[in-house]
């Protein structure tokens, strides 16, 4: 893969409405990224491989539990921060930055949000360390979109839950911990367990060949009468509100992490086009070329306008879910648009991994459909300013 070269575009000078902190906190993130993800990811994706060693860099820059409090062993930090983070890392990788929203915001949050002292106490310090790792299972093999179809169930057999069924999909499922499984109790009320590796009859087998998010593993989550402790029951939420407020928090990360991959696109294209010659003269001279990539920064400046505010309104508390839907919709489409752009500025180079585009253009193919997909986003603010869910 060819030397990292990014020169990341601030086509409004964004840099001005950010705190000297939000600035820290971004550049950290971008340099780990240039130095320790840059230079192995295309490796490790064609490998279709996660690359563990760089779970003790994640934690470094804050990216697990970045707004956590720091007496759980979070990073502290306000939403714009998380969103920096969120789009460093996914304009490295959005597989690494899938590992990352993970841990943080459908592992740490709902123990944070969720949990109890002791839940809190016993997992968050190691999760904020990298030390353990954690995945979420809410998608089942017949219930994506429709999560609150799902079969997974448990009993209550009077000093444990005895755990049944199966997660479909599930991001960091073969190499984590814990993991924290939405089931159903016999009333039929869905409800918050972490599960542990090791418990019997507990299985994460590895969803294989995947073209897409390949540098991260992705696999099963298989209960086959597990005994679950009672004190692994999240107490503080349930009902389909409570993933569905972990899922909130993952979307906002997706928004600011989509421009970072577009960023990335945009900056190869734009550095290609200047640098390659056909016909005698710098193919970005061409009217053609210039049409891409001007649509292209006009597109990530409007991404980063959306995702800056819809970070003011988490910071204030009122950012809403469909708020949320709005930008992750927009920001994926966004990203991929680019990228297919991009990959045809490059020509034939594009589609090589000597470039980091074709990547990045087959990790949104994921990165589009989970955490809710496309349509069903589109759906979810036709239902908010009509009053009137199209899709239940
Ligand atoms: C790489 C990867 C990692 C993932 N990681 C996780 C994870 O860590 N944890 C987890 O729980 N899940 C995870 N998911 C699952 C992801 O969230 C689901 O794939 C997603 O919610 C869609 O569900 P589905 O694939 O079953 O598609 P379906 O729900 O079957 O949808 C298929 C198509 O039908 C459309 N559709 C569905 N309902 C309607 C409707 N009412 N009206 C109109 N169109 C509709 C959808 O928009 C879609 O285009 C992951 C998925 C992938 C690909």
């Amino acid at each position: 893969m060819k030397p990292d070269l990014f020169e990341a575009p601030d086509y409004y000078n964004m840099d001005d409405l950010l705190s000297e902190e939000h600035k820290l906190v971004r550049d950290a993130a971008r340099q780990w990224v240039k130095r320790d993800v840059s230079p192995i990811i295309e490796d490790f994706a064609q490998k279709a491989e996660f690359p563990t060693q760089i779970l003790s860099g994640l934690a470094e820059i804050g990216a697990f539990g970045p707004y956590i409090p720091e007496e759980y062993g979070g990073a502290g930090l306000d939403q714009i921060s998380y969103g920096l983070i969120m789009q460093e890392i996914e304009r490295g990788d959005s597989g690494v930055r899938s590992t990352a929203s993970v841990q943080s915001s459908l592992v740490m949050y709902p123990i944070f949000a969720y949990g109890s002292e002791e839940q809190k106490q016993k997992y968050l310090p190691k999760l904020a360390t990298g030390e353990m790792m954690g995945c979420f299972g809410l998608t089942e093999p017949d219930h994506g979109s429709n999560p609150s179809g799902m079969v997974t169930n448990f009993k209550d057999m009077g000093d444990h839950y005895l755990l049944n069924g199966a997660k479909l999909w599930i991001s960091n499922s073969p190499f984590a911990d814990i993991a924290v499984v939405w089931a159903k109790n016999e009333a039929g009320r869905i409800h918050g367990l972490i599960v542990e590796r090791g418990m019997e009859g507990f299985s994460t087998p590895e969803t294989h060949n995947k073209w897409s998010l390949r540098a991260s593993a992705t696999g099963e989550l298989i209960f086959d009468n597990v005994k679950v402790p009672k004190e692994n029951l999240l107490p503080g939420k349930n009902g389909l509100g409570a993933p569905l407020g972990c899922l909130d928090s993952a979307r906002y990360g997706i928004a600011w992490g989509a421009i970072g991959a577009a960023m990335d696109c945009y900056d190869t294209a734009l550095r290609y086009a200047k640098e390659r010659v056909q016909f005698g003269r710098p193919i970005a001279a061409t009217q053609l070329q210039q049409k891409k990539l001007a649509e292209m920064i006009t597109e990530i400046t409007k991404a980063q306008l959306l995702a800056l505010r819809l970070g003011q309104l988490k910071n204030e508390g009122k950012a809403t879910s469909a708020q949320i839907s709005m930008a992750k919709r927009n920001n994926v489409e966004m990203a991929i648009n680019i990228a297919r752009e991009a990959r045809q500025v490059l020509g034939g180079m594009g589609i090589t991994g000597e470039y980091s585009i074709m990547r990045h253009m087959m990790n949104l193919e994921s990165v589009i459909t989970y955490e809710g997909t496309h349509d069903i986003h589109l759906l979810i603010t036709g239902a908010d300013i009509t009053g009137m869910a199209a899709f239940k």
